[in-house]
């Protein structure tokens, strides 16, 4: 699945870009899930005093709303982006105003100081209410997302990639880069998404059918229980692929 985020503060055109993009990759055929980060603190779907909140406040730990039109699962805390990804099975994941990723990020921006505010390597375009005005920042195009939205998707299609393991920048590094040192690196053409090693791991684990991402420390750690152990058994056969299932 490849990822993109729409950053930007408040009132720049964020959503309206978000809505274009989404509707230009429908109609080329792509699936498209997206993510909304809310910074507002106090924010909650749940109402105080509906069922669910009492069902929640009585100590259900995951509460789900069960309606003919909809299916919402409350849980009660901010998950990590990769867990929530693992409800996605779509080519493109469009998030808006999350910044915490490695995913390659358009800036929707009012004037400069809005550009300035989010500018980082990992900007492949800027757009929103200042591309009224001005059509390069930096070296960075500035597309409208209303009157030139092939260009802006066509430069979507080429810059963004699966989406990176974002693993904690001291855990890893065994492509020589932290996750958003590679993505940047992508992005400019300097490197492959196939360079992070988790792409094809020597070591796969799954909970529920669900890859779980180990970086290679952790992978060897693994290896290397599993076949000290294996290694001792009738049947075992030196480079043979070995499978484990563990039930419960
Ligand atoms: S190898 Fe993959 S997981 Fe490790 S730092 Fe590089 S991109 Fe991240």
């Amino acid at each position: 699945m490849r990822g993109l985020s729409v950053i930007g503060i408040s009132k720049s055109g964020k959503t309206t870009t978000i809505e274009n993009i989404i509707g230009e990759l429908k109609r080329r055929n792509y699936s498209v899930g997206s993510i909304k980060e809310i910074h507002f603190h106090a924010f909650k779907m749940d109402i105080e005093g509906t069922n669910t909140d009492r069902h929640r406040k009585a100590g259900a730990t995951l509460v789900t709303a069960r309606g003919d039109h909809e299916t919402d699962i409350l849980f009660q805390e901010k998950l990590p982006l990769n867990e929530i990804f693992k409800f996605y099975n779509h080519d493109f994941v469009i998030m808006e105003g999350v910044r915490d990723t490695s995913a390659p990020k358009i800036i929707a921006a009012q004037d400069i100081e809005g550009i300035e505010s989010r500018l980082d390597e990992s900007v492949i375009a800027i757009s929103g209410v200042i591309s009224n005005e001005i059509k390069e920042y930096k070296g960075i195009p500035v597309i409208n997302s209303l009157t030139n939205l092939k260009e802006l998707v066509d430069l979507i299609e080429e810059k963004t990639f699966k989406l990176l393991p974002d693993v904690n920048d001291e855990c890893c590094k065994a492509c020589g880069y932290t996750c958003s040192e590679l993505g940047v690196a992508i992005i400019n053409g300097e490197a492959s998404r196939d360079d992070c090693v988790l792409s094809s791991p020597a070591v796969i684990l799954k909970i529920n059918g669900n890859d779980i991402p180990m970086v290679p420390f952790v992978q060897s750690i693994l290896k290397n229980t599993v076949e000290a152990i294996v290694g001792e058994l009738d049947g075992y056969v030196d480079n043979g692929e070995i499978e484990v299932c563990i039930r419960r």
